[in-house]
């Protein structure tokens, strides 16, 4: 029997996670494309890989175990899972609402926590594997408003480097790839043009923000080259801005 080839992506109904699922099934890879509605963005005809749709809501435990144990069913076993699905909110710190910090450390800190440990039995059935985390290069500056966003990303730069050490002794990697600003389909018109377009063209040396291919072609890289010495690193995907002076 082949060697099993199934990655689950978490968030894979659009922006990030949609590019990651389409360029791992480009690769040879079998996908689980986990979403809160179980259905999937329309896909090219010619990928290598097929595609596997499972309902899951991150913030949900039980939700998360059953996608990953049909994953591993339907895909024959896991190799892989992408920690993707995220939130953004965002307010004065004095008077951001507890409920709303709770709710963005649920769906970006815990939700990874959980899926990984969900995860592990199936990737310790297949001999081991590779996490890959979506942090955020907001893990390591300090930036107005996004205190709790900030503290959620950081949080997923410490849950890879515990599970890196923990887990390297089951043949298990994880890493942590944290993007700086990304234009996707929700924010394609503020990043074309105005204040937040020159602003970036500014700030980031690179002089523009990245596309979801960058973050996608780093992410299927990880999983086609094999570097088993790579495990519990944050890599920064941000043009250079998060170390600019
Ligand atoms: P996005 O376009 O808003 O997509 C977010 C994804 O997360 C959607 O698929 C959404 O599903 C899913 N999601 C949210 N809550 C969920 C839940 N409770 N259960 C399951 N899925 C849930 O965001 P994005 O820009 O692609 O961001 C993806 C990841 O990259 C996030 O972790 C984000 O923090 C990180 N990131 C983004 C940027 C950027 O500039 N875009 C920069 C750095 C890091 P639905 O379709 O069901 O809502």
């Amino acid at each position: 029997m082949a060697a099993p080839r199934t990655i689950a992506v978490t968030g894979a109904s659009r922006g990030i996670g949609a590019a990651i699922a389409l360029e791992l099934a480009r690769r040879g890879f079998t996908v689980a494309c986990l979403t809160r509605s179980g259905e999937s963005p329309s896909r090219p005809h010619d990928a290598a890989g097929r595609f596997i749709d499972v309902r899951c809501d991150v913030t949900d435990e039980a939700s998360v175990a059953r996608a990953l144990a049909e994953a591993a069913d339907e895909g024959e076993g896991l190799v892989g899972l992408v920690n993707n699905a995220g939130i953004h909110l965002d307010g004065k710190s004095h008077e951001f609402p507890t409920i709303d910090w709770q709710r963005m450390m649920a769906t970006n800190a815990t939700s990874v926590f959980v899926a990984c440990r969900e995860a592990y039995p199936h990737l310790v059935a297949c001999g081991g594997g590779l996490i890959v985390n979506i942090g955020s290069f907001y893990d390591r500056i300090g930036v107005k408003r996004n205190l709790a966003y900030c503290a959620s990303k950081a949080a997923v730069g410490a849950i890879t480097r515990c599970l890196a050490v923990e887990w390297a002794a089951k043949n298990i990697r994880v890493v942590d790839v944290a993007p700086g600003y990304i234009v996707t389909d929700l924010n394609r018109e503020a990043m074309a043009d105005g204040p937040l377009h020159d602003y970036l063209a500014k700030r980031i040396p690179a002089g523009r923000a990245g596309g979801v291919t960058d973050v996608a072609r780093l992410v299927g890289a990880l999983y086609s080259e094999d570097i088993p010495f790579l495990t519990g690193e944050t890599i920064y995907l941000d043009g250079a801005q998060g170390i600019a002076h």
